[in-house]
């Protein structure tokens, strides 16, 4: 629930699986992990030019953090501002590490894997028109990717509690892509995919402010 805004749109994101939908801008996207423990890579598009998509490095430039947290600006390719976390009852997010593939599981646990954060953003992309140009490095809610003095990083166990959320505030009409991770084979899920809940909100409308 949010305050003084309506809800337009409520879906269950089954374990395993993506989504897409456009929101419109003043619009509202709420993530929320349901069981706790579940991380969510996640995109997104200007519908005006669905070329111009997330940019991880300008993200990161312009703010000078690696972490997404309350009060990121996600930003495009073009520079042009996309999303805004409004909300976040977790304080810390991924931006670099991508999402689970085939290939990189392969690389990196020596498995053969049939679904992954890449096949679902395919999927949920293609009814879009968009390929596998589309997929660059994303946004990993509800995931920790610690990087250490040294410049090691990796995925952290990460003691996420049911109901943790983020609120991401458009800044024009956009096209959001998520998926709910599948990864087994780190601590991501807590080996253990969940649903996710996502919400759209709007700003109620304010009749008592037309003029008479
Ligand atoms: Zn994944």
């Amino acid at each position: 629930m949010l305050e003084g805004q309506d809800l337009v749109l409520e879906e269950i994101v089954p374990a395993r699986q993506g989504w897409a939908h456009r929101v419109g801008y003043g619009e509202t996207l709420v993530i929320t992990d349901l069981e706790g423990r579940q991380a969510v890579d996640f995109l997104c598009f200007d519908t005006d030019d669905l070329r111009d998509r997330y940019s991880a490095t300008n993200t990161i430039k312009v703010q000078g953090n690696v972490y997404v947290g309350l009060g990121t600006v996600l930003y495009a390719d073009s520079g042009r501002a996309l999303m805004t976390v409004v909300e976040d009852t977790i304080g810390r997010h991924d931006t670099i590490y991508g999402c689970c593939s085939n290939p990189n599981n392969r690389l990196r646990y020596g498995v053969e894997t049939t679904e992954s954060c890449y096949s679902n953003f395919e999927a949920v992309l293609a009814p879009f028109g968009l390929g596998r140009e589309a997929i660059v490095a994303n946004v990993n809610w509800f995931m920790s990717v610690p990087i250490l003095q040294d410049g090691s990083a990796g995925v952290a166990e990460a003691a996420l509690k049911p109901g943790s959320r983020v609120a991401l505030r458009t800044e024009r009409d956009v096209l959001a892509a998520l998926s709910n991770c599948p990864q087994m084979h780190n601590p991501c899920n807590g080996y253990n995919p969940t649903p996710i809940l996502v919400q759209v909100y709007r700003a109620t409308r304010d009749d008592t402010s037309l003029a008479r």
